[in-house]
């Protein structure tokens, strides 16, 4: 009957809804002990100018991997982060990290992202600048990247936060252009020095005309703009091309380099100038992919 099955329907699903709460809970808990404890790390992946002759920046990833062994990726943690507010502390931990190591790679431009939950913390454009003072960067070597939803809602905190921040000389873009409601009047709202067309438009592309159309026009409207564009998820050499014919500024993907560690990004900045020098003979490998 009735009641016999709502029992049942109860006793199926009560459980489920507990362990979700549960593992996002023991992640939280995790993830502050992690930060602690120093289990996080930063991976770094470089952008290079379309004609493939000079790095220009490194993304900064957050990387998490357990005691024992376990990876965890940043799509699992950061959301959980946001979720729980540790995303202030975990935000401020990437910057002065990135900001420490900027020292290592003379001239390339470091790039953080950051949740729009950070921006709603009301010293985080001072937070962002006592960083850059304690490491001795000047702010043009920093890029953060926000996402459209630095957009959503009514609140102008997060715009007056990276107004700031651009007045102050940080480079500011926007980050997987086209992968949510992207709306154009934002590129109104906020002049972004960069704007990153996702990868999903970069994967469709192969072929696909109406995939290249979109491509080319965000290409040229971002220009007019006076933007710097990047294409994001680089993989094939056709896409460079491609890229190149249509006077995209900048690349960042597996072709170029996948994301590295600290150290294994130094040797890939000496061999790739080496290689743009002429210095290596073709076919050298940058790294192994
Ligand atoms: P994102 O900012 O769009 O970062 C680029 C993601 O695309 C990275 O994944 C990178 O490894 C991946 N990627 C780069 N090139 C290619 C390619 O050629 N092919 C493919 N298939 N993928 C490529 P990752 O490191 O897993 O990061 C995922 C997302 O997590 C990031 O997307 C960013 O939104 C978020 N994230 C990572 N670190 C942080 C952080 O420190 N703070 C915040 N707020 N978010 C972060
Ligand atoms: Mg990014
Ligand atoms: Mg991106
Ligand atoms: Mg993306």
């Amino acid at each position: 009957d009735a009641k016999a099955n709502g029992r049942n329907r109860r006793s199926f699903f009560e459980p489920t809804m507990e362990q979700h709460v549960q593992s996002k809970d023991k992640m939280s808990r995790e993830l502050r002990l992690a930060l602690r404890n120093d289990e996080l790390d930063l991976a770094y992946q470089p952008l290079s100018d379309t004609d493939a002759k000079k790095i220009v920046s490194v993304e900064a990833l957050a990387r998490w991997t357990k005691d024992d062994g376990t990876v965890v990726p940043p799509s699992q943690f950061i959301p959980v982060a946001e979720e729980t507010g540790l995303i202030n502390d975990l935000g401020i931990w990437v910057l002065n990290k990135a900001c420490a190591r900027a020292h290592d790679w003379p001239g390339v431009v470091v790039s953080v992202n950051v949740s729009p939950n950070q921006f709603k913390h009301p010293r985080f454009v001072e937070k962002v600048m006592a960083i850059l003072a304690a490491n001795n960067l000047p702010p043009e070597r920093l890029e953060i990247e926000v996402t459209e939803s630095v957009f959503a809602g009514r609140d102008d905190t997060v715009l007056n936060a990276l107004r700031r921040l651009k007045g102050l000389g940080v480079k500011v873009a926007l980050d997987d252009f086209g992968s949510g409601y992207s709306s154009l009047s934002y590129l109104r709202r906020f002049p972004f020095d960069t704007l990153k067309i996702d990868r999903d438009f970069v994967s469709d592309m192969n072929g696909n005309p109406e995939a290249e159309a979109i491509l080319v026009s965000i290409i040229q409207l971002g220009k007019a703009l006076g933007m710097t564009i990047v294409a994001e998820g680089i993989e094939t050499i056709d896409q460079i091309r491609f890229l190149q014919a249509h006077d995209c500024h900048r690349m960042q993907g597996y072709f170029i380099s996948r994301p590295l560690t600290s150290t294994a990004l130094s040797q890939f900045l000496e061999n790739f100038q080496a290689i743009a020098a002429g210095e290596l003979p073709d076919g050298f490998e940058l790294q192994a992919q």
